[in-house]
């Protein structure tokens, strides 16, 4: 589903230039639920920003859902874009918009037609448990409730991958729980394949089947969790 093949993006800045993603190699399975990990500055934003299709690497290959992400631009990249969606650590909601207008954005963008709209945003609101408050605005939900509506908008449009960034680093544990199993829950329901962004273990340990260590740029481990994780 998602490949990387000698990856390379490189910044250039007043001090000089940062090596932010250095010669990373990647191999994602349709349906999987993998996990990156690293700490803050080790390149993270940087791959997401690449996988999506945001910024173009430095050299290397990127294929997402069988299109090279990479080389197409315009008409062609907005289209495969489509596939390709995210949730964020902050939810990126429209603050003055109800839970049933944030979902139905990506639909109306989309050209969806009112009824089919209506008909979609019900579905969505059941399959990540919003039911009742369809009509409530982000300032009237929990942060949890809030990451329920930024996934449903991001599945609005039947996407192939979901991009996490730092999705539940906003959240208590609690939450940040009954989000993940909302995630696989998806995963499982879709077969959608999921990639989890995140410099917290307990998340990749809760959900990811494998996962891939970065540290400055570069892809330091990868694996299954349970091998690469395992307690001694
Ligand atoms: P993370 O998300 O893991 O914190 P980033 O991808 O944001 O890491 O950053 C990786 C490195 O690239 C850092 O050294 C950061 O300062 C640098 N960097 C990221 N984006 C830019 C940019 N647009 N211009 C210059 N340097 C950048
Ligand atoms: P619109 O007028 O299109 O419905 P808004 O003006 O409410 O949207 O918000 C535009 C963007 O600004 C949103 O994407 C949201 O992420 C951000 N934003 C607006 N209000 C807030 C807020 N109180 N806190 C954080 N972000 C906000």
């Amino acid at each position: 589903m998602i490949t990387l093949e000698n990856v390379n993006k490189v910044y250039h800045t007043k001090t000089g230039e940062v090596k932010a993603v250095n010669n990373v190699n990647l191999e994602i399975e349709k349906g999987e639920i993998f996990g990156v990990i690293g700490y803050s500055g080790a390149g993270k934003s940087s791959l997401i920003r690449l996988l999506n299709g945001l910024e173009k690497p430095t050299s290397g290959n990127i294929t997402v859902a069988g299109k090279r992400i990479d080389s197409i631009r315009g008409a062609e990249l907005r289209k495969a874009r489509l596939e390709i969606s995210m949730i964020f650590q902050h939810f990126n909601l429209l603050w003055s918009r109800t839970v049933r207008e944030n979902i139905s954005f990506p639909l109306e963008i989309a050209g969806v037609k009112k009824l089919e709209r209506k008909r979609r945003v019900d579905e969505l609101i059941k399959l990540v448990g919003l039911e009742g408050r369809e009509d409530s605005y982000p300032s009237q939900l929990s942060g949890g409730q809030k990451q329920r509506v930024g996934i449903a908008r991001a599945l609005a449009n039947n996407p192939k991958v979901l991009l996490c960034d730092e999705a539940t680093s906003a959240l208590d544990p609690q939450t940040t729980d009954s989000i993940l199993d909302l995630l696989v829950d998806i995963n499982k329901r879709l077969g959608l394949t999921i990639v989890l962004i995140t410099h917290e273990m307990h998340v990749i340990r809760k959900i990811c089947n494998r996962v891939a260590v970065i540290e400055a740029g570069s892809i330091v481990e990868q694996g299954e969790v349970l091998e690469l994780f395992k307690n001694p």
